[in-house]
Order: structure tokens, then sequence, then C-alpha cells
């Protein structure tokens, strides 16, 4: 599932090659995503126009036109990607296309994803209720410290809600907790004021770190000649039950919460 790095690398990949050119046609083949494309809205307000700003509120990228909004989330498979080919590979549902020959691309194997349009997107049912940005000035241990009092949730699902704080998924949540030493079954509300602080830190530092290595990927990715990675990066539990800590040599553990495989490990994670 594309995270929170990848959506922000694929917006700094796509902005300098569309940004200000003028859209000629929109192509749909298929407008059944998570909620149908509104098509006829899109190629109303979007053809003759172009995009004169892209931003990112959470995994939601924001191309503004005209102080409207097209809304695009990339689902759990999505992708968008840069290219002038013709050819089309399966599952390649949108093409927005510019005067100059320029196509930005939708691909979205699994329909997750969406296309939306709105002219106030804090207003929007999506946006409205998130949290603050972990990379925005609100986002720090005294917030989640004050948040978490009296919560009985699991840490991990407590950082996972998007109401509390966008963008933070199941691989940073996992290596955020293993590097702050918090297991992922302990209670929100019993966390200290300085392991929040310590956890918001590792957050932020995961997730920055994960951005800047998004630059090799970020070639492929806008040649179109490559589907967009994942960043190879070095999980310490993530994906890792059954092998042994990098850091204590134990057995990594993993417990469901929430429906999720939470990897950790017994020895660097305490318990609160
Ligand atoms: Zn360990």
């Amino acid at each position: 599932m594309p995270e929170l790095p990848e959506v922000e690398t694929t917006l700094r990949g796509i902005q300098p090659h569309i940004l200000n050119l003028k859209i000629s046609s929109i192509i749909v083949r298929q407008s059944s995503l998570r909620w149908p494309v509104p098509e006829k809205l899109i190629r109303k307000k979007l053809i003759s126009n172009s995009f004169n700003n892209i931003t990112r509120r959470g995994k939601y990228l924001l191309l503004e036109s005209s102080n409207e909004f097209l809304i695009i989330h990339l689902g759990m498979s999505g992708s968008l990607r840069i290219t002038e080919e013709q050819n089309l590979r399966k599952h390649d549902h949108i093409d927005i296309c510019f005067e100059d020959g320029t196509i930005l691309r939708y691909c979205d194997p699994r329909r997750f994803g969406c296309f939306l349009w709105t002219n106030n997107p804090s207003d929007h049912f999506l946006l409205k209720n998130l949290g603050p940005e972990p990379l925005g000035n609100n986002f720090n241990g005294q917030y989640l410290f004050s948040l978490s009092r009296g919560k009985k949730v699991p840490i991990k699902n407590f950082i996972m809600n998007s109401h509390v704080v966008v963008g933070v998924g199941n691989i940073y949540a996992s290596e955020a907790l293993f590097a702050s030493g918090i297991r992922p079954s302990s209670r929100a509300g019993r966390i200290s004021k300085n392991k929040y602080e310590e956890l918001a830190n590792k957050i932020v530092e995961l997730l920055r770190k994960s951005i800047d290595k998004g630059g090799t990927t970020l070639r492929d990715f806008v040649s179109g000649n490559n589907e967009p990675g994942y960043f190879k990066q070095s999980l310490m539990v993530y994906g890792r039950e059954g092998e042994t800590c990098y850091k204590c040599s134990s057995r990594i553990k993993s417990l469901r919460i929430g429906q999720r495989a939470s990897a950790f490990c017994p020895k660097c994670q305490i318990s609160f």
C-alpha cells in the first residue's frame, strides 16, 4: 500500500512535469473506483485549464485548478506516472492528457483509490476530520501525550488512527515503536510524555528518511518505464517475524492488533 512517503514522492515526481500545462483531454477507461469518478464534472472543470499547484493532505493529493481541487488517492495499489506513451498496461484507468503530449496516467489494479472534485478541501468528507500532518508544526510528543490521556487503545492503533495523525501506516508505526522501545500492544493512555516525545521524533525521522530515499526511485518512476517501487529501507521489525533482532538477537514476534500483523522485539520493546 502506498504510504505517506510514496505519496509525497509522487507529488514531487509529477509536479514539475505538469504544472501550468494546458489540459487537452481526459480519458476515463474505468470509472468505478472506490467512489464513482465524476467524469463529466472533471472534464468540464479541467479541459482547456491547467493545474497551478499540487499539495498533499495525508495520503490525498490535491491538484489545484482555478481555486478548485482534483482529489486523488492511490488506495491500496494505485500509482500515477508521467508518460507520453500510448501503449497501455492493464489497470491504466485514467489519463489526463496535456497539450504538449505529456500524459498523467493513473493505474489502480484493486480500484480502492479515488478521483474526486471539490471546491473546498477543508470541508470535504474525506479530509475534514483528518488529524495533523506528522511533518507539520502541530505534531509532537506533547500533542500525542495530551490526546492519549485516558485512552485504552493499543498505542499502535492510536498512532495509525488518521484522526490522531495522518499517514502513519503499518510499516512506520511498527518501525517507530521499535525505535522508541514501546511494545505495540501498550495502552496509549499509559505512555509517559517523555516516551511520546521519543515516539513522535522517531515517526518524523523515519518518514523523512524514507522521503529522502525516494530520490532514486523517483527517476525510474518519472521515466514511466518501471512501476513505482516501494522504498527499500532497512526495516528492523516490519515483515521480520521469526527472524532475529538486529539489536539484541532475540526472535522477532508478531501480534495481531486491530486486524494487522504487528511485529516487535520482546526484549527491546517494553509493555506500558
Ligand atoms: Zn531486540
